[in-house]
């Protein structure tokens, strides 16, 4: 084939991609529709079909026309990305693995308690972050998540509990934006995910079910504040910028005051003012757990209205740190409480299968050499068994 006819093949077929709608909220719906010289109100229709009945197939959609299906079939798809693998923890926690475009996979978890069911949702494929105590960011960075294949994690969680039938064995009650992935980095297609997931016709959650979790991109913080007002935890783990710079790097670019006065002026713009920041605070032993560092915590956070959750640190393979210990942690929590604080102990969920927080690897086909250093290291600490 010549190079000129090769071209015009690759130009057809590239003309020939279908435009995935999965991650198209109403607002994106209403363009396409009229781009399409279709009537709006069939943005409404869509969304219903793939978000509250769980319909991926055009023909299936039975208040259409059938010209209107075989259209949308011809220019559009509904396509989910691909289950991997589903793990099942002893104490009902479940991960799954999830590939995405371009081959890599990532993870999500879901957390069962009584009174809610709670998912925790991947924004990207590693993280650029490299956070010294988190296992994604040891796994290097590759891509943003689109947002089709963010809210198709909700999707897939949804469908495996039969959500889009009477018969529901559990529902997905909240989201947390806590998976692989610093969500802020990703602003655009995050917002857009989080809308389909607050939508009415779509899941419907409420904007205090849905958090967001944030390491201190402070300029897209203070952006999101004027587009949303879901809720917001901020991953704090060190009372002050010495110690923050070493376990969050960020922090150097947007040290710690910058941080909480972004969270102030987030839940000040949120027109409920009863709304709190939750502080992520992960406690490892003799870095971070320390009186001090409590009663330090306790001074920067004086002017916040916030809760404090503590979580004891996961390890993984190859991290450096150890967790807590229940002495360090009771005192830890402890001081706090005397100074009016609302704190809770997040209960290690998922450990057996590493579904924990801080422990979400995936499969990153890393565009970084962060991942193949961090492997090196393993590799030379790893003890050597001789057999004889
Ligand atoms: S803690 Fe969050 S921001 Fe930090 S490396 Fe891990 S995923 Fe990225």
């Amino acid at each position: 084939m010549s190079q000129e006819s090769l071209e015009t093949v690759v130009h057809q077929q590239a003309q020939k991609a279908k435009i995935n709608l999965l991650g198209f909220s109403t607002s994106r719906l209403y363009d396409f529709f009229d781009g399409i010289g279709e009537k709006r109100f069939r943005a409404t229709q869509i969304i219903k079909w793939i978000h509250q009945e769980g319909q991926c197939d055009f023909s299936k959609m039975t208040n259409l026309s059938k010209d209107l299906r075989s259209k949308l079939a011809d220019i559009a798809e509904i396509k989910l990305p691909e289950v991997v693998s589903c793990q099942d923890s002893i104490d009902g926690t479940r991960k799954w693995l999830i590939r995405v475009d371009g081959g890599s996979c990532i993870e999500m978890v879901y957390i069962p308690e009584r009174e809610r069911g709670t998912l925790c949702v991947s924004s990207q494929i590693g993280c650029a972050l490299d956070c010294s105590f988190c296992a994604t960011g040891k796994q290097g960075f590759n891509r943003d998540l689109t947002a089709a294949e963010i809210i198709g994690q909700l999707w897939i969680a949804a469908d495996s509990f039969d959500q889009f039938t009477p018969k529901a064995k559990r529902r997905v009650s909240n989201v947390v934006m806590m998976g692989m992935g610093e969500p802020l980095m990703n602003f655009d297609n995050v917002v857009d995910a989080m809308s389909i997931m607050l939508e009415d016709n779509a899941y419907g959650l409420s904007k205090r079910r849905v958090t967001l979790s944030t390491s201190g991109v402070v300029p897209q913080l203070d952006k999101l504040a004027d587009v949303s007002d879901v809720s917001l935890a901020i991953s704090l783990h060190a009372p002050n910028d010495e110690l923050r710079n070493q376990l969050v790097p960020i922090n150097r670019k947007y040290p710690l005051a910058q941080f909480i006065a972004s969270a102030q002026n987030y839940i000040e713009k949120m027109p409920d003012n009863r709304r709190k920041v939750t502080v992520e605070y992960t406690l490892m032993d003799q870095i971070n757990d320390r009186s001090i560092h409590a009663r330090e915590l306790a001074v920067l956070l004086k002017d916040l209205p916030c809760k404090i959750n503590l979580i004891p640190f996961n390890s993984f393979p190859g991290s450096d740190y150890k967790t807590v210990t229940k002495t360090a942690l009771s005192r830890f929590r402890d001081i706090l409480m005397a100074e009016g604080y609302t704190v809770t102990v997040r209960t290690t969920r998922g450990d057996d299968i590493a579904a924990a927080c801080g422990q979400l690897a995936g499969e990153v086909n890393d565009r970084t050499k962060r991942q193949a250093r961090y492997k090196k290291r393993l590799d030379e600490t790893q003890p050597i068994n001789i057999i004889g």
